[in-house]
């Protein structure tokens, strides 16, 4: 399934670039625990015309979460070979520990076919996917406060202490980009915040 998937089936298609067909590749990003995954996941479920990009991982799942689904799960071999065969639009490693990215086929894909494609990835993947493509829109997702950003990323507990650390000063740093981005929306209450992502896919 993850081969068939990943590995680009046939020529890309000319004349179907994503600004001929008028489809957007949108990507959110923000700082860690601000809530990206949640706000992506209600996109998923309530704008089922929104294409969410799944990534490849070498970290392992976690309860719940399904290969194919949350994450193509891949072992450091794996991931090796589609970063040498160029099948990755963008990968990163993130927090200094695990390494992710965008599987190419499925984006050029869906572009092609006229669908809007949401990408949930982090800073320095969103950095990547402007140079590959410039007409990208990139979003930015800030949380209310500093404070309730520190609440959300202790109270989640699927971390460690050494790795909620890690993950803080991540995030301090990734505050910082915010300028870099076409738009930010500040993740309230998600519902909102997932409709003004979507507004900025079709507007
Ligand atoms: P988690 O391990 O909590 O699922 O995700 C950790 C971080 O990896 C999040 O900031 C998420 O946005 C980022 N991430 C997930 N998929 C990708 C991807 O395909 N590329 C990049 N660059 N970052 C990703």
């Amino acid at each position: 399934r993850l081969h068939e998937f990943l590995v680009r089936r046939q020529a890309p298609r000319r004349g179907t670039e994503p600004e001929q067909s008028g489809s957007r590749l949108v990507v959110l990003a923000g700082p860690t625990a601000v809530g990206k995954g949640t706000v992506a996941g209600y996109i998923r479920e309530h704008y089922p015309d929104v294409q969410l990009s799944v990534s490849a991982t070498t970290r392992a799942p976690r309860p719940g979460e399904i290969d194919g689904v949350t994450y193509f799960f891949l072992t450091d071999d794996q991931f090796d070979r589609m970063v040498e065969a160029g099948q990755f639009l963008e990968w990163a490693t993130v927090h200094n520990a695990y390494r992710y990215g965008t599987p190419r086929a499925p984006i050029e894909d869906a572009l092609a076919s006229g669908r809007n494609v949401l990408l949930e990835i982090d800073i320095q993947g969103a950095r990547q996917v402007r140079q590959a493509f410039p007409e990208a829109r990139l979003v930015f997702l800030l949380p209310p406060t500093w404070d309730e950003l520190v609440r959300r990323l202790t109270g989640r507990g699927t971390e460690g202490a050494e790795e909620q650390a890690r993950r803080l000063e991540t995030a301090k740093v990734e505050l910082a980009a915010q300028e870099e981005f076409d738009a930010t929306v500040v993740n309230t209450e998600v519902p909102e915040a997932a409709r003004e992502v979507v507004d900025l896919m079709t507007a």
